[in-house]
């Protein structure tokens, strides 16, 4: 049902639409999901379409939090799950963490087509349809999370995360590795690790480092995590999109 030939020069960007669409066809993705889409492919571009080094970074350090983690646990949205529930499904079993559906609108149905979609795509148990834990300081939807998932975790990969749960859960103490497009979004500007690349790009890489990283001691863990700058990826990533010195 997909023609789009592998030699267009915007073959990634075309699948990448097509599977959104789908998403949103399937009842996985919301339509608030599609501009956000929008949004991050206008500054996906003005990266080149590729993952830049402070990025690379980024994706190695969060695999050592990953790695060091009591709790990891990935949240997954309507988006995500649209564009890379493979590799969503990889990088938690690489990394021994939970999969959790957190979604910014959230209704029974898009829920459950979610949690079946992922285990479509090799998810063994898939959390966030318990809901008995709350986020304190929001609003009742957007609040429910599981207790034996984001409730108590102590790192979350937070893919797109809207601004206002990305300050929340960083109120709640918890390490926030936030994958966003846009190095000026409030996500990206209050994560441990603002990881500035397409979500389809990153989470393989996160999933390559940490196998890279695995024999790693806990010692080499903690000094890729102390040598990171957070804020000088920031500015890496919005020099990169204003066409200047990508290092
Ligand atoms: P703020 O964080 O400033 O409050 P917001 O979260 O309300 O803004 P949205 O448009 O709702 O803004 O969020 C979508 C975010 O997800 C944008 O920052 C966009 O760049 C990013 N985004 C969209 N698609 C992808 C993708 N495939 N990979 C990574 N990031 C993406
Ligand atoms: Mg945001």
């Amino acid at each position: 049902d997909i023609e789009i030939p592998e030699s267009h020069p915007r073959y990634q960007s075309l699948l990448t639409r097509h599977r959104i669409e789908e998403g949103v066809e399937n009842g996985i993705t919301s339509k608030q999901g599609l501009i956000a889409q929008g949004r991050g492919e206008a500054f996906d571009y003005l990266l080149g379409e590729r993952t830049i080094p402070s990025a690379d970074e980024a994706e190695r350090v969060a695999a050592a939090y990953l790695l060091l983690a009591d709790h990891p646990v990935i949240s997954v949205n309507g988006n995500v799950a649209a564009l890379c529930p493979e590799e969503m499904v990889e990088l938690a079993e690489a990394v021994g963490a939970d999969l959790e559906v957190n979604l910014f609108n959230r209704t029974d149905e898009r829920m459950e087509a979610i949690v079946s979609h992922l285990r479509e795509h090799g998810a063994e148990e898939v959390k966030g349809l318990t809901a008995d834990g709350r986020i304190p300081g929001l609003d009742h939807e957007r609040a429910k999370v599981d207790s034996d998932g984001i409730g108590s975790a102590d790192v979350v990969v937070v893919p797109l995360e809207d601004g206002d749960r990305a300050e929340a859960l960083g109120e709640m103490g918890k390490t926030e590795l936030v994958i966003d497009l846009n190095p000026m979004s409030r996500s990206a500007q209050t994560a441990t690790v603002p990881i500035v690349d397409n979500v389809i790009r990153a989470l393989p890489n996160m999933t390559k480092h940490a196998r890279d990283l695995n024999g790693a001691s806990r010692e080499e863990l903690e000094a890729i995590i102390d040598a990171f700058d957070a804020e000088a990826a920031l500015e890496a990533a919005e020099r990169a999109i204003r066409g200047g010195d990508i290092d």
